[in-house]
């Protein structure tokens, strides 16, 4: 075991992530017999969320288990590594700002307590629940006429046992509702927790008509002497900015800084002015917006012959 190791605080927070992407992290915890439609209930959640814009990954047996947990096999004290793993590998996807589904059997449940342990944001465990006879008659993979006629041992269900969960977040029931109606319930339950927005069908950063991209430079900050390096901000807020900025949000508008300085330039800044919760984001990519304040803006207008001309001198003069 490592001794000597400190774990480092990140500068770019999950806070920031979450308000980045839209939505919060979160483990979405998929366990159940074999069969019982662990990675069909997964696979349609991933296409509705990532369908929203939410930022989605599904661990399952084909990318852990060819990869990363390729030197195990199903002995009981594999089949525990290979869960302790999963477990912190979806934390760690977590902590990436990403709502990660993980589809494994997970029979026993001292190693789901240790999934939940090694996720320090939401972890929402899901019981896939579907009688055995049901599991066994679907048998897509035709493992269960493999374990039945002894070809495979220590089979889930058969000759291994399943502990149910205790109080999951959520129990759905695939003998009896749709897939369609399991995934439902897992994005109400999500949308409980406030992980997603609970409105479906938008991302709160995405919302063009209610979002104004703001140039940091010459706009926010005053930059009177111009640029001083990517890391000195060095002027105090620009004239009217600070009382314009409160008005605009009090106004109901999402407010996102676009600009070429790392976030955490701004972001400090910003806080030192007492500025820092008005900002929705600070980035530097183009965000979609009704109105982009900039100091470089140029007057366009649409027809006019001397439009371009107008741009290019207004370009060429800086
Ligand atoms: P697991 O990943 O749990 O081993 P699979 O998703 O591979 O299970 O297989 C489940 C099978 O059950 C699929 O063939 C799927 O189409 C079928 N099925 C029938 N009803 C449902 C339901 N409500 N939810 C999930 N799967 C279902």
């Amino acid at each position: 075991m490592s001794t000597n190791l400190h774990h480092h605080e990140h500068k770019v927070s999950t806070e920031l992530k979450s308000k980045r992407y839209g939505h919060k992290p979160a483990v979405v915890w998929l366990t159940g017999l074999s069969g019982s439609g662990k990675s069909t209930i997964a696979n349609l959640l991933e296409v509705k969320l990532f369908d929203l814009g939410y930022k989605t990954y599904i661990l399952d047996g084909d990318n852990v288990r060819l990869g990363l947990n390729n030197d195990l096999g199903f002995s009981p004290e594999d089949r525990k590594e290979n869960i302790r793993r999963i477990g912190e590998v979806a934390g760690l996807f977590a902590d990436s700002g990403t709502i990660v589904i993980s589809a494994f059997i997970s029979p026993y449940t001292e190693d789901r307590l240790r999934a939940r342990q090694a996720c320090v944001h939401d972890f929402i465990e899901v019981h896939v629940d579907c009688e055995l006879s049901s599991c066994e008659n679907r048998d897509p993979k035709g493992l269960y006429k493999k374990a039945r006629a002894g070809l495979i041992k220590g089979f889930t269900g058969i000759d291994a046992p399943y502990e149910l969960p205790i109080n999951p977040e959520v129990l759905v029931k695939t003998d009896k509702d749709s897939v369609g109606d399991c995934v439902d319930q897992i994005i109400s339950k999500l949308c409980d927790r406030d992980i997603i927005a609970d409105s479906l069908g938008r991302v709160p950063t995405l919302d063009k008509s209610k979002t104004i991209a703001i140039d940091f430079d010459g706009v926010v900050h005053a930059y009177s002497k111009g640029f001083a390096g990517l890391e000195n901000a060095y002027d105090e807020p620009h004239f009217g900015a600070e009382k314009a900025i409160k008005k605009l949000k009090d106004a109901g508008y999402k407010l996102v800084i676009v600009s070429s300085r790392p976030a955490y330039v701004i972001r400090k800044w910003l806080e030192n002015y007492g500025l820092n919760s008005y900002f929705d984001d600070v980035t530097n990519v183009k965000r979609p917006a009704s109105y982009y304040i900039d100091d470089h803006a140029i007057e366009f207008e649409k027809g006019d012959k001397n439009s371009w001309l107008k741009a290019l001198s207004k370009i060429l003069e800086q």
